[in-house]
């Protein structure tokens, strides 16, 4: 159901629950329940049930559809679980990052313009360490150099039904020879993204994430996806036979 959904437009209470969740996740580095969402809102329980729903629908946010509590698993960069990445400005640990992907993307958040923000990841296969400095969406430094991003799920299964599966396919890998063992590792192929093709694949989504306050959805269209990675040089020959 969440490919492929048809155009749609936030309604205000979505737009306004959206602004909050960033603003208090960027400043706090966790996420905040349904109290201290209906303290910044006005909204009541079902009022923000609803708001978390379409912001669920439109890849805002990833929220357990089953419970009571609406459970927030994810605003988009940040995940309320442990990740692949940490991020850590002056020093101090300002939340987990939803993958690979949302790892070079979180430093564009307007909170954090102009700030030194470090990223704490890991090689898939060896979990050995890698640190990436980015200020302003633009990469300072990467330790190692040969850092690469590895993408073991096709976006025909993207956000099938959640994000969740393919935020955990979209991970780091100190270069090519750890890439392949991390597929032999998992059983699974994947595309490989260097870090400049994987800052160019999240630039449109973050130039506006936060920036404007009106953003509309995010929607999961397999086909004009490969158009995109194609347009970028990634190889996605090993999704296509
Ligand atoms: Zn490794």
């Amino acid at each position: 159901m969440p490919q492929n959904v048809p155009d749609f437009r936030f309604g205000e209470d979505a737009i306004k629950l959206r602004q909050f969740l960033y603003e208090f996740w960027c400043a706090r580095g966790y996420p905040p329940n349904l109290r201290d969402a209906t303290e910044a809102t006005g909204f009541d329980r079902r009022r923000l049930m609803q708001a978390y729903r379409e912001l669920d629908l439109g890849i805002m946010v990833v929220i357990d559809q089953e419970t009571e509590n609406v459970n927030l698993l994810k605003c988009m960069p940040f995940s309320a679980y442990p990740s692949q990445a940490r991020l850590i400005i002056d020093g101090r640990f300002n939340g987990y990052l939803g993958c690979a992907m949302e790892a070079v993307a979180a430093s564009k958040m307007p909170p954090f313009a102009g700030k030194a923000c470090h990223i704490e990841a890991y090689c898939a296969c060896c979990l050995g360490p890698v640190r990436l400095a980015m200020t302003d969406g633009a990469l300072i430094s990467a330790e190692p150099q040969s850092t690469l991003v590895h993408v073991s799920l096709s976006p025909w299964y993207w956000n099938a039904s959640t994000v969740i599966r393919m935020c955990d396919a979209m991970n780091f890998v100190l270069d090519r020879s750890h890439a392949e063992r991390f597929e032999r590792q998992a059983g699974r192929r994947g595309a490989i993204f260097t870090l400049a093709q994987a800052i160019a694949f999240v630039s449109r989504g973050v130039a506006t994430r936060m920036w404007d306050p009106h953003r509309p959805p995010d929607f999961i269209r397999p086909a004009e996806i490969f158009d995109g990675l194609k347009a970028l040089g990634v190889d996605t020959s090993v999704w296509e036979r």
